[in-house]
């Protein structure tokens, strides 16, 4: 027999649980479906949560969240097989409230974001996975599930079921999507003990270090990453799908090389990999995005491309909660003047398009297209490396050069044509302005 809510939720990630949050705090009924035994049970990334935006949703969330470390140091690491330069910033007052960035574990992250959403009044529902929409017409009133009772009624779905969103595809929303924008992320969580982690990334207390990296994906479009836990350091490349299929060569590989290389091998040696994991990516952002609201539905997070991903910048938890949070609010809003037709649902837009999550993405929407460039990926990084090498090697009792005779010794050395240099300094001046 089918069972009746206000609203439905499928998926239980950060976006899911946050949509939930709102509309449940409101005292209207949400269901909260999960295919996983517990939120955050098939869950991976690579490790750092933004928490700014939890600030206005759950007040000193800080005090609670299931926090591995507080993010006090990052990095972006520029590498050659041989070669690693790496801009390493610290900043001491993000290590005391309210923080800029910490590492958590999914599992405990998506469970605890999801008890706030139980205790606010949703009904979560584990073990049960959306297989598709009910519809009138193009209306959407509720999702089968593969429950024994069933479907689940509503006036309104939301679709958080993250990265190829089976629920977004079958109402008819993604348009533009192509496999240069999804990547395949894989991780290697590898464990080393506090001590012996604090010493090598010279941290302290709960204090936590994050580096992403670029140019360590032996051709591949994509990029890399380190993170520390309290305990595990987290090890990863992501790859862009096309990429990776046009090379004989495996994800692990590609991990493997990353992990041998000088910059990296110490911090992890002797190192024990207690998990290993995979997840795609959306990295296409507005280039891909998928309609957002058709009548009866809205979607949000990984489902909805929102997932930022600048070379500098990964991030997705804060995008999805942002996006969630405000697709919840727009539920209710819709349902109190009776009207949940796409036009009644725009609040959701309208959210979004004021916030960081809409106007990020605008903004830099340009920028995947930018990084995954070959120049981007191979060159540079290559001309970088070798300009420090320069810079650093000492040459007397040949006199040393200047910095002008270098670039341009470089320019020639790596086949960068002055022109490409000057076309990808103004596309990059552009698309991060
Ligand atoms: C390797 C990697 C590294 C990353 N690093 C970071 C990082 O450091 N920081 C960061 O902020 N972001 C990072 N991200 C991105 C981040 O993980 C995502 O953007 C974020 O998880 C999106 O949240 P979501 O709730 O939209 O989707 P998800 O977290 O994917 O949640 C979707 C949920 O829906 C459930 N579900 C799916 N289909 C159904 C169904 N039919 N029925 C019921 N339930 C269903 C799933 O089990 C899951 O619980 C990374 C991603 C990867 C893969």
């Amino acid at each position: 027999m089918a069972t009746s809510f206000d609203v439905i939720v499928v998926g239980a990630g950060p976006a899911g649980s946050a949509a939930a949050l709102a509309v449940a705090r409101t005292g209207r009924s949400v269901a909260l479906v999960e295919r996983g035994p517990f939120p955050g049970s098939k869950n991976m990334y690579g490790g750092v949560i933004y928490g700014r935006i939890l600030d206005g949703i759950i007040p000193n969330w800080w005090e609670q969240a299931p926090i591995q470390r507080w993010v006090t140091r990052r990095g972006t690491m520029i590498m050659t097989p041989t070669q690693a330069v790496t801009v390493d910033f610290r900043d001491e007052g993000w290590g005391v409230a309210p923080y800029n960035g910490a590492t958590a574990y999914r599992p405990e992250f998506d469970a605890w974001l999801a008890d706030h959403a139980v205790e606010a009044g949703a009904t979560l529902l584990c073990s049960t996975t959306a297989t598709g929409l009910l519809k009138d017409g193009s209306r959407i009133f509720g999702v089968r599930t593969d429950r024994p009772d069933g479907e689940l009624l509503a006036p309104v779905v939301i679709a958080a079921d993250g990265v190829n969103s089976f629920l977004a595809k079958e109402a008819g929303m993604y348009h533009h999507s192509e496999p240069k924008h999804y990547t395949l992320g894989v991780k290697e969580t590898i464990h080393l003990g506090k001590q012996t982690i604090d010493e090598r990334f010279g941290l302290r207390g709960r204090e936590g270090a994050d580096f992403e990296i670029m140019g360590c994906t032996g051709g591949i479009p994509g990029g890399g990453f380190v993170y520390t836990n309290l305990e595990t350091v987290a090890v990863g490349v992501v790859l862009q799908l096309p990429g990776l299929a046009s090379q004989d060569k495996r994800p692990e590989e590609v991990i493997g090389a990353l992990k041998a290389h000088s910059a990296i091998a110490p911090l992890i040696e002797g190192g024990e990999v207690v998990e290993y994991s995979a997840h795609v990516i959306p990295e296409g952002g507005m280039h891909m995005m998928p309609d957002l609201i058709t009548d009866g539905m809205m979607i949000t997070g990984d489902a909805a491309a929102m997932c930022l991903a600048a070379g500098i910048w990964l991030e997705g938890v804060n995008f999805a909660i942002g996006s969630g949070y405000a697709a919840g609010q727009a539920a209710v809003e819709a349902l109190r003047l009776g009207d949940v037709s796409a036009a009644g649902l725009e609040g959701y837009r309208r959210r979004i398009e004021s916030s960081f999550v809409l106007a990020d993405h605008r903004k830099f929407a340009e920028v995947p297209d930018l990084i995954m460039g070959e120049r981007m990926q191979t060159k540079y990084p290559q001309a970088i490396c070798n300009l420090a090498s320069d810079i650093f090697t000492v040459t007397n009792p040949v006199p040393k050069k200047g910095f002008q005779s270098m670039a341009r010794a470089e320019l020639k050395r790596s086949g960068l044509k002055l022109s490409e240099v000057g076309k990808d300094m103004w596309a990059g001046f552009r698309s991060f302005r």
